[in-house]
């Protein structure tokens, strides 16, 4: 078992190490991000072992580099957060993985945890370059669970964009998997399905019951809680789901669909 080998641990160690300065450097995660990143990087080295490590990383990278691009073409404003990614978002995005890679040293079938692994790295993939690729469509995006058209950046707000994006994230994913190998025609389709399902869950959850906040300063709408340097006040959804919680449900539940795909 390689969690059992001390060399395993000496290697998730360095490597972790050199990608969390590069990381830093280049501006990918703030420092409270790069401190939760490390528990997350670590168990899925460790006990999933370096081709789910390597899976995590083609995600953190291409999501990475896809917000630098969106940055730099439309500007930062668009989403009311941080371009730099904080401890909130790596752990939304990377508990699932997390938890899901521990499966492993618990006699799970290797197969099905694979395809649970991927359901959530796949549906916070696909997510976050909906999210970024939904951006750059030119028309305003309609809500997932009403269609009427919203502004962009509204939680539930979907686009055709967003889905190609989406999709596209799943398709990287797939095949950096056959790349590494541990993916199979079952798997590709758990994967594909898994992503696409949850990132439309995020989108469902996003419109009802994900809270919205209204600026106190400029009026403006937005998914987070401060605004113009400012608290700003709720006016729909439950206070405590936010972008964060919702993104954490809907990677738990790709990675439960793929699993059952996988199982069927
Ligand atoms: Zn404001």
């Amino acid at each position: 078992m390689n969690a059992f080998n001390p060399i395993v641990h000496i290697e998730a160690a360095t490597i972790i190490l050199i990608l969390a300065l590069l990381s830093l450097k280049l501006k990918l995660l703030d420092r409270g991000g790069i401190l939760a990143s490390i528990p997350i990087g670590y168990v899925i080295y460790v006990f999933g072992g370096v081709d789910y490590f390597i899976l995590l990383l083609v995600f953190y990278l291409t999501s990475g580099a896809a917000t630098k691009l969106r940055v730099r073409q439309i500007g930062k404003d668009v989403l009311d957060k941080d371009s730099i990614r904080g401890w909130r978002n790596v752990v939304a995005n990377g508990a699932a993985a997390a938890i899901i890679s521990l499966l492993n040293i618990a006699g799970f079938n290797r197969g099905r945890v694979t395809a649970a692994y991927l359901g959530a790295v796949g549906t916070a993939f696909a997510d976050t370059l909906a999210t970024e690729i939904g951006l750059l469509y030119p028309r305003e995006p309609r809500l997932i669970t009403n269609m009427k058209r919203v502004l962009r950046g509204t939680p539930g707000a979907v686009s055709p964009y967003g889905y190609l994006g989406g999709t596209g994230a799943l398709l990287i994913l797939i095949l950096s998997s056959m790349a590494v190998g541990v993916t199979d025609l079952r798997l590709v389709v758990a994967t594909m399905v898994s992503g696409v399902l949850g990132m439309t869950i995020d989108s469902v959850l996003g419109a009802t019951i994900q809270s919205k906040y209204r600026c106190v300063i400029c009026g403006k709408l937005t998914e987070s809680r401060v605004h113009c340097g400012t608290t700003a006040e709720v006016v729909d959804g439950i206070s405590i789901i936010d972008t964060h919680v919702v993104n954490l449900i809907s990677t738990m539940l790709g990675a439960l669909i793929a699993y059952l795909i996988a199982s069927a």
